[in-house]
């Protein structure tokens, strides 16, 4: 089965506690999702009018509750619920599998897509007590590397971190500096677009990596406090490349499978709208939201019913998928539509209604993508 679809999750984070008193988030708000552990639907539910008059729901065109089906719905609302998906929860679901697959040599990416304060960073770095998916996939990785007890079967890990601000690269394990520096992308034929001189560091075991994540999420945060909202605005990419040698002693044949691990925490999806909605802004605005609109026309083009036809190799019309048009698409292409075992988690605030049905239904179209991942397996010698 050398074609699979993008797996799809959704998780919905609990009000959020501001101050110790008062919850001011959750004060006379109330939750408009719920979720069906048994088939895995989420549904989103009619805001309560408080003032019947003058209620934006009666002046919306249509209103109503929808329902939607994902390959897993996670209820992170409030512990107390016996269904409460904890982090070890999303990483056992998602992380595993995937991790799984890179051993198989699959190149996967994991993208954590929704609005500012939905919960991306929470899942995918997550906090030192409350670790996300990066730091339990890099965990994991060394535990499967050093149980290998395996004579024939050596291992090489190296790890990259970038972010995409403004339609520019930054590498996060250089210093800031000023003015900043910015990476150029260039396009190898076999390897694909990729950033150039990105610092890529060889790591032997799960605190050197741990020590590297938190060195770039520092370097991607500083900048949070300077440039007010860079967070917000940045998509950030952890990258993992597993090499596999395997030794075959009776054949005397060395092969080595190479895995691609890519983990992404996009900027907040309301940034995209904000440039459609308003039209002409501060140029750096408009830069801001390239890679997220054009992230959306990617995801719309490859679930077009029409794109596995018009994919066709006989077929002239091959670039119809414009993921040369951001800095984001273009290197993410293999992940969105090649060459990868690819998830999307669909990350959603619990009293948002527009924001969420905007993310529910860029994850539901995100189900009809099918990427085409390989084993990336070489005779060596
Ligand atoms: P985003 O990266 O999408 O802007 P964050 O991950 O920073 O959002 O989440 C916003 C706030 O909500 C943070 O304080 C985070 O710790 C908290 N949060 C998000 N999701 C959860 C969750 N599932 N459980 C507990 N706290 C969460
Ligand atoms: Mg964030």
């Amino acid at each position: 089965n050398p074609g699979g679809n993008v797996k799809v999750v959704v998780r919905v984070r609990g009000f959020l506690q501001r101050g110790t008193i008062f919850c001011l988030g959750s004060l006379g708000a109330q939750c408009l999702i719920a979720m069906n552990p048994h088939n895995q639907s989420t549904k989103l539910l009619i805001p309560p009018t408080t003032d019947p008059a003058n209620s934006r729901a009666q002046t919306r065109k249509v209103i109503e509750e929808k329902t939607f089906t994902f390959d897993n719905s996670f209820w992170s609302h409030n512990s107390s619920d016996e269904h409460y998906a904890h982090q070890e929860d999303i990483y056992n679901a998602l992380g595993e599998e995937f991790l799984d697959h890179n051993f198989e040599g699959y190149h996967t990416c994991i993208f954590a897509y929704g609005q500012t304060g939905s919960g991306k960073s929470y899942t995918m770095m997550g906090t030192p007590e409350q670790p996300g998916l990066i730091p339990r996939t890099c965990e994991d990785l060394f535990e499967r590397i050093e149980s290998n007890t395996s004579a024939n079967i050596s291992y090489s890990v190296r790890v990259s971190y970038f972010e995409v601000y403004n339609e520019h690269v930054r590498d996060l394990f250089q210093p800031r500096t000023d003015p900043p520096h910015y990476l150029k992308i260039r396009e190898s034929p076999t390897e694909g677009p990729y950033v150039k001189d990105l610092t890529e560091m060889q790591v032997k075991n799960y605190g050197e990596i741990l020590r590297y994540m938190r060195m770039g999420d520092n370097s991607r945060t500083t900048a949070s406090t300077k440039m007010n909202d860079t967070s917000s605005r940045s998509h950030a990419v952890f990258t993992i490349i597993l090499k596999q040698i395997h030794h075959d002693y009776d054949a005397d044949e060395t092969t080595e499978r190479m895995a691609r691990i890519r983990l992404v925490d996009l900027a907040g999806s309301e940034r995209a709208k904000a440039t459609e909605a308003t039209g002409q802004r501060l140029r750096e605005g408009s830069n801001i939201n390239k890679s997220l609109t054009t992230l959306g026309r990617v995801i719309a083009a490859l679930a077009d019913p029409r794109h596995s036809r018009l994919h066709n190799p006989n077929r002239k019309n091959k670039d119809i998928v414009p993921y040369r048009d951001s800095i984001l698409t273009w290197l993410l292409k293999d992940s969105l539509g090649g060459n990868s075992k690819t998830a999307m988690i669909a990350c959603i605030a619990p009293a948002d209604y527009d924001e969420t049905l905007s993310t529910l239904r860029y994850a539901d179209q995100a189900k009809n993508i099918r990427t085409k991942a390989i084993v990336n397996q070489d005779h060596v010698s």
